[in-house]
């Protein structure tokens, strides 16, 4: 039994936790475990997820982001960023960009755009070896933004 490093009073046993908050170590806002296995101090109540579990999890966060069709928010562009195992500097050169449009994004300076969101997310779906949700993110390609081609207008000839 392992002894708590929060409190060194109590051991920490394996339970199912109803719902633990794991935002701070994951680094994004709201990210809640439902009903997972972890270890709980029984003295001080501190809950621990384990290595493996956590792999699980991240693996699902992934899937989470990448499924939205919605602009990536900063500490979205870096959790997929670091999913993908890249720097900023190797992010921005497999989009073809500059490190600091990357750096920008991360640290909410200037909005990714939802292509290059798509981009990305394209990217991770990819690496998670997931080519349904790779069909499913390019599927989302034809509804962004305007139409950037003005309506033809076609005057018939005299004939
Ligand atoms: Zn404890």
């Amino acid at each position: 039994m392992i002894r708590c490093s929060n409190c060194e009073k109590g051991k920490f046993r394996r339970r199912i936790v109803e719902s633990h908050d794991v935002s701070p170590l994951l680094g994004l806002d709201q990210v809640m475990l439902l009903k997972t296995p972890a270890l709980v101090c029984d003295h001080c109540g501190t809950v621990t997820v384990e290595g493996e579990v956590l792999e699980s999890v991240m693996a699902s966060l992934a899937r989470l982001i990448v499924e939205q069709g919605e602009e990536l928010r900063p500490k979205e562009v870096r959790y997929l960023r670091e999913t993908l195992d890249l720097t900023q500097a190797e992010l921005a050169e497999r989009l073809g960009l500059k490190r600091l449009t990357v750096v920008r994004w991360e640290s909410g300076a200037v909005g990714i755009g939802r292509a290059q969101s798509l981009a990305l997310r394209s990217l991770v779906a990819w690496h998670l070896d997931d080519p349904r949700l790779a069909r499913q993110i390019a599927s989302l390609a034809p509804r962004l933004g305007p139409r950037t081609i003005p309506p033809y207008r076609i005057k018939r000839m005299a004939s």
